[in-house]
């Protein structure tokens, strides 16, 4: 199993984040809002990388990590198979 992957962010993401309004919450991803929040992923390397809580919580990885934000339901389909398992689902916690 690997331990951390580097992320394909959108190249709309910032223009997403803009489009937020209120209390949305955003996919790190994507940018865009995220009404059920079902899977978190924890971002190290700079938030940079998707990574298990081991690899984030080592001595030499603490100041790359951003800790743990949403990822929306698109996204993570789109995730390959061994980075979708180092993302948490809601039910996990
Ligand atoms: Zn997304």
């Amino acid at each position: 199993m690997i331990e951390s992957a580097i992320v394909k962010f959108s190249s709309k993401r910032r223009s997403n984040l803009l489009k937020l309004q209120g209390d949305d919450t955003p996919c790190f991803i994507c940018g865009k809002a995220v009404r059920t929040q079902r899977y978190w992923a924890r971002f190290s390397d700079g938030g940079l990388a998707i990574a298990s809580d081991e690899y984030a919580d080592r001595p030499e990885n603490i100041g790359g990590d951003m800790g743990c934000y949403p990822v929306g339901p698109e996204c993570y389909r789109r995730l390959p198979d061994e980075v979708k398992m180092l993302v948490k689902r809601f039910e996990d916690d």
